[in-house]
């Protein structure tokens, strides 16, 4: 592979709901996706409005094929997907990986979701050259010969999937999007599962004391974060799944501790596009 092909872009970093002031317009106001842009493919976490943007920008003439990897079901994570233009192309070979969680089939969540009446058209409008592949958390999806990615579960109402890419180029790449934390033991998951990394995107809705209030939605807060960034400070950290009430100044202010504390911890902000060595 050719490594100075390779990065990420935050195409959305909220959570919720793709809304917001335009004071808030530095971090954008897109929910959860990232690309992964390899040399030979793209790596999609997450079809939240973010992954329309995705799509619109992509080159007339790349026709590499796209892997989307879903985390969970929650429509701030999915209602990008029928606004991504290579779903409807044909000029890419998609496949779509859907985590069974709690015993269900992603597809189910994809057919209510994308289909009358919420939606005006069904996934039967993607071109045929999109697929659904349902998988298993915990079990490794190779995406090609070289190309693998380690899943396990994590805390979240109706549970979440994390994905951890390895060994691209030198790098490991965390995605652990939406997970609350119920116990030591699931911070120290965390820890173990991205040590080994090199970068790690994840849930960081909350302030302590915003979490007070806000116990069971399924988030960490930057206290938890905190924990995490001591464990593991040779690992790039990006806070991610921002609150959409949250000013681009009061991201910042809420952040400021841990952020001058950790150097190894920063803001995800949509459009950055983050050069893997
Ligand atoms: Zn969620």
């Amino acid at each position: 592979m050719e490594a100075e092909t390779e990065n990420f872009i935050f195409w959305g970093t909220r959570g919720g709901l793709p809304a917001g002031e335009v004071s808030s317009s530095k971090y954008g106001l897109a929910t959860s996706c990232v690309q992964l842009a390899l040399s030979d493919r793209h790596i999609i976490f997450d079809a939240g409005s973010g992954i329309s943007l995705f799509g619109k920008q992509i080159d007339q003439n790349d026709r590499k094929p796209i892997d989307i990897l879903i985390g969970h079901y929650h429509y701030d994570h999915l209602i990008g997907l029928p606004f991504c233009a290579p779903l409807f192309s044909g000029h890419h070979n998609v496949r779509i990986f859907l985590p069974e969680l709690d015993g269900g089939k992603g597809i189910n969540a994809i057919d209510k979701l994308i289909s009358p009446p919420l939606f005006p058209i069904s996934k039967e409008m993607f071109s045929e050259t999109v697929s659904f592949h349902s998988f298993v958390p915990g079990n490794t999806l190779k995406l090609d010969k070289i190309c693998s990615v380690e899943t396990s579960l994590f805390p979240h109402p109706g549970q979440n999937c994390g994905f951890k890419l390895k060994k691209f180029n030198k790098n490991t790449l965390c995605y652990i999007s939406d997970m609350e934390s119920n116990s030591k033991n699931t911070l120290d998951k965390v820890i173990e599962f991205s040590k080994v990394g090199t970068h790690l995107i994840i849930d960081s809705s909350y302030t302590r004391e915003e979490l007070k209030s806000r116990k069971g939605w399924g988030h960490l807060c930057l206290d938890d974060i905190e924990i995490i960034a001591s464990a593991i400070p040779e690992i790039q950290i990006f806070l991610y799944h921002h609150d959409i009430f949250k000013s681009d100044s009061q991201l910042e202010n809420d952040s400021y501790s841990i952020t001058s504390n950790y150097p190894n911890v920063r803001l995800a902000k949509q459009f950055d596009k983050i050069q893997l060595s």
